[in-house]
């Protein structure tokens, strides 16, 4: 309920995966402890909000998805500001503060957060607070905390600024008697303190000052080094600023065991899904590959999904069974786990803006729900590990759990935690005095997402299919974890089509079926720019090592139909730059040749990064070395025919790499600086003609 002795901003969220949602929520609670009261609302609300007459102070959260676009929740809202018809003070009355979420392995880092305010800015509105960008490749917290710490003093500023401009005496602010005060008390804390306060205001006792002896896990005198459950000096001596304690908001009822649960389709807002058997498994690489990469061929027949080759779609995965039965154990409730529950909120929770979960349905198992419902692996975040310290009945364990969330134990935390990818099973085995309740599970692990895949057919070469390619995704066992995992979908799938796979291994032909009755939940995943060009007589260049081959087969079998179907039309040249470690391990698709051989391939260059070679000059390891020494053919492709140019595969090193060459090529054949060949490089990307489909 609004209170109108506090002052008002209006914060907004634009989020593709809950996470700039999570965000803004955070600062909704931390308002109040201010004396603010934040109007909370998706940016997509657009009948909740209106930025043309809006007089506060604006705060944004907004996170960037695909290559570099706004969340799918934004996109109303960009299209709607970047109306060129806009005035240059359109937004002249506007105050407003940007924190934007990316992640720097991919190339265009936080482009939704940039993108909108660089559009802001053309229209006039001012920063109150410099923009935040938050990188999910280090870690968001990074830059998010101490952004949200700075955020409560700018937005004082921002209303003392406004009230002057109301031509009202800086003192007018005190015309919300108890807010004032309150507000210059609170913006006056440091930002340890800040984070100190508990929900109703009471100064937390969570300031610790337990000497080294009460400790039962820090490190003994052999135990030098620190690892997730011992630490050493300063940190095991320090005083700790932990988080204050996240108010519990769940009440979980456990019912009959009578019923059904619900169809997976009900766990998906983002459109129709199809359940879809897989007809066909092929291991793709040898068994002494460093990597299995597997190809599924799906009947799609019987459903009205539709795809282009170059579009992805998206995989319902559920956890695995052994570790969601482990969970099950530790929690005390492998009983329960068919049993029905109903998921509520807690009457008089002090959690702000509490509700319902979307992705927990109102009826269902124990089981469904850690099965379908919760990413179990996720990583947990600090505000988990405090409101685990409460379940936690070890002293020593408890501490170092303080530890791990507190400010003193941050490096801790990203080296012991997030960089080693630990998981709640991991938390539970490290710290085995730790029983959390089902509603905290419920209340701190994120949605389990669907995992995305890019199509490798075409509908018109094989109609009624859909192949997709994946490497099985291996976790080796670590200090944090004992055993050894494989990706959540990926080592699902491989699982599902283990009987499948032995029967097709190593062939490749599209005919027939196989009798499997195994089926999987897929639907679309909208939005993707990654097309063959409109014109088949415009060239273009693929770049795919490993799995990022995959679009490209759909590419260059819809070509070949397109050939054969219309022998009157003129077709572009088309290269492809293919790379594996070994020409005989990993070489995805040697059929690629009949690409080649049937002319709907005019060039394919391969290259092998780990075969020793016996010839007089080392030949090139990687895709960015290949297309280098095609400089010429490069650029006239792009430059002079107007061709398209496309990456597919790993975002972390090849996609900047070849990005690299290309900006060289440019520069070289131009005959110009780098600067002014990157430029042109933006001008392509603008133009949709580089096209990059990059994923880890
Ligand atoms: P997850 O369990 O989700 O783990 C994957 C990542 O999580 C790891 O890479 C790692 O960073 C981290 N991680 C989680 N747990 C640990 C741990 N214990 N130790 C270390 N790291 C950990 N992939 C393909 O193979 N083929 C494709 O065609 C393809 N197309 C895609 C298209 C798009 C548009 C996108 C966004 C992604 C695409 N991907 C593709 C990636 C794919 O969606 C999945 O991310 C991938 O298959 C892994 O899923 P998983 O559930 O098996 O792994």
């Amino acid at each position: 309920m609004r209170c109108d002795l506090k002052r008002r901003f209006l914060l907004l969220y634009a989020t593709q995966k809950g996470q700039a949602k999570a965000i803004a929520e955070e600062i909704w609670q931390q308002a109040d402890a201010h004396g603010l009261e934040a109007d909370l609302h998706c940016i997509s609300e657009m009948d909740k909000y209106n930025l043309e007459t809006e007089k506060d102070p604006v705060v944004i959260v907004i996170s960037t998805t695909g290559t570099g676009d706004p969340p799918d929740t934004a996109r109303k809202f960009v299209k709607k500001i970047q109306d060129t018809t806009l005035p240059p003070d359109h937004f002249a009355h506007l105050q407003y503060g940007l924190l934007g979420l990316g992640d720097s392995e991919y190339t265009f880092f936080c482009n939704g957060g940039k993108t909108v305010d660089r559009r802001l800015q053309e229209l006039g509105a001012q920063h109150f607070y410099n923009t935040g960008l938050a990188d999910d490749c280090v870690g968001l917290e990074l830059v998010v905390d101490p952004w949200i710490d700075g955020l409560w003093l700018a937005l004082k500023e921002a209303f003392l600024s406004q009230k002057e401009k109301e031509g009202m005496s800086s003192n007018a602010i005190s015309s919300t008697p108890s807010a004032a005060p309150h507000v210059g008390q609170e913006l006056n804390l440091s930002s340890e303190v800040q984070n100190m306060k508990l929900e109703d205001g009471v100064r937390s006792s969570d300031v610790l000052t337990q000497k080294l002896a009460d400790i039962h896990l820090v490190a003994s005198t052999r135990e030098t080094e620190p690892s997730l459950v011992h630490s050493i000096p300063p940190v095991s001596q320090s005083a700790l600023n932990i988080p204050a304690l996240p108010p519990e908001y769940i009440e979980v009822q456990f019912q009959d065991t009578h019923g059904e649960n619900p169809h997976l389709s009900s766990l998906i807002s983002e459109g129709t899904t199809f359940e879809v058997p897989v007809t066909k498994a092929v291991q793709l690489t040898r068994e002494d590959a460093i990597k299995t990469a597997l190809l599924l061929e799906l009947d799609i027949a019987d459903t009205v999904f539709d795809y282009q080759p170059g579009d992805a779609f998206c995989v319902i995965c559920p956890n695995n069974v052994s570790e969601v039965e482990e969970l099950l154990h530790i929690l005390g409730l492998s009983e329960k786990a068919e049993y029905f529950v109903s998921v509520k909120v807690k009457q008089g929770t002090k959690k702000k803006g509490a509700a319902h979960p979307q992705h927990i349905p109102e009826r269902s198992t124990l089981k469904f729900i850690l099965t379908w419902c919760l990413e179990i692996r996720a990583v947990p975040k600090k505000a988990f590990l405090r409101a685990l310290v409460e379940c936690t009945s070890d002293a020593g364990e408890k501490r170092r759990l303080q530890e791990l969330c507190s400010r003193q134990g941050a490096s801790d935390y990203t080296r012991f935690i997030r960089d080693s990818n630990v998981c709640l099973l991991d938390l539970l085995h490290a710290f085995p005095s730790c029983k959390p309740s089902l509603n905290l599970l419920i209340e701190h692990l994120p949605k389990l997402q669907a995992r995305s895949y890019s199509v490798s057919s075409s509908n018109l070469y094989q109609p009624g299919k859909l192949w997709f390619v994946f490497n099985i995704v291996e976790f080796p066992a670590s200090p944090a974890r004992p055993v050894s995992r494989k990706g959540v979908c990926t080592g699902w799938l491989a699982d599902l089509v283990a009987p499948l796979l032995h029967l097709n291994k190593n062939t490749l032909d599209t005919e027939g079926g196989s009798s499997s009755t195994e089926k999987i939940s897929i639907f679309a995943r909208p939005n993707n720019t990654f097309h063959l060009p409109a014109d088949p007589s415009v060239p273009f260049v693929m770049v795919g090592p490993g799995t990022g081959i995959s679009p490209f087969i759909g590419f260059l079998q819809h070509r070949q139909k397109l050939r054969e179907e219309h022998t009157d039309w003129e077709f572009g040249e088309t290269w492809l730059f293919f790379g594996c470690r070994h020409q005989d391990r990993d070489y995805l698709f040697k059929q690629l040749r009949c690409f080649l051989e049937n002319g709907t391939l005019t060039h394919l260059k391969v290259c092998f990064s780990r075969d020793s070679s016996t010839a007089e000059q080392t030949p090139p390891k990687y895709v960015q070395d290949v297309i280098r020494l095609y400089s010429k053919e490069v650029a006239r492709v792009l430059l002079k025919e107007r061709g398209y140019f496309y990456v597919c595969g790993d975002k972390k090193h090849m996609a900047d790499a070849v990005n690299d060459a290309v900006v060289d090529i440019l520069s070289m054949e131009m005959e110009t600086d780098k600067l002014e060949a990157m430029k042109i490089l933006a001008m392509l990307r603008e133009a949709k003609r580089y096209l990059q489909d990059v994923w880890s």
